[in-house]
């Protein structure tokens, strides 16, 4: 079975490592590079971008991150997840980087300045309707011609770009973790089988 880790630096490791498992996966924290070097495949999951970006230059990551992205490891990011997989983002702070690999411009805060949280009913990827928590959170200003969109919010505050994927990326503006159902890490969690 794949070994999937989860980037541990900042933000809400443990509701991911228990996501993944109800989806039938292992899942190990990540803090360093040989623990990096030892896994299948990543989570990055919620939590504050910036701080995250500085961690991950503090511990040596952010390189060792963009080779493994580079070389096709497969990897999930939920909101603050979702900024460091973009390729381009709005509203950062200043210097802010991320890791990159999926081809979109993401906008931080963007549902935050309107409101700070809310939750919303949506379809992912025709799985059906599932509970999507939005803290925060980004949304996809525009994606490249490989990027497939799996979701988008259709309430207040209107229609926006909330779950993609790029060939073995996966990103999702909302926190699937924080709701006990697991069917976006099983989404996942095939992906990494097939891949
Ligand atoms: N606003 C956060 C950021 O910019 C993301 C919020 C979240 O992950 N819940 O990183």
């Amino acid at each position: 079975a794949p070994t999937i880790g989860v980037l541990a630096l900042q933000g809400d490791v443990r509701e991911h490592i228990r996501a993944l498992e109800l989806a039938g996966a292992g899942a190990t924290p990540v803090r360093r590079q040989r623990e990096l070097d030892a896994v299948d495949a990543l989570v990055i999951p919620g939590g504050e971008s910036t701080t995250m970006w500085k961690l991950a230059t503090t511990f040596e990551l952010l390189e060792p991150l963009r080779l493994r992205i580079k070389d096709g490891m497969p990897a999930y990011g939920s909101c603050a997840g979702m900024i460091m997989l973009a390729d381009r983002i709005e509203d950062g702070i200043e210097g802010q980087q991320t890791i990159g690999g999926i081809d979109m411009v993401v906008r931080r805060n963007a549902f935050g300045r309107q409101v700070d949280s809310f939750e919303e009913d949506l379809d992912f990827a025709g799985r059906g309707r599932m509970r999507a928590v939005f803290i925060r959170a980004p949304w996809v200003e525009s994606v490249g011609p490989d990027v497939e969109v799996l979701g988008r919010t259709h309430g207040q505050p209107g229609d926006r770009i909330v779950a993609v994927r790029q060939g073995p990326l996966l990103a999702t503006s909302f926190h699937p973790e924080l709701t006990g159902d697991a069917r976006v890490h099983s989404y996942f969690v095939e992906m990494v089988r097939e891949l």
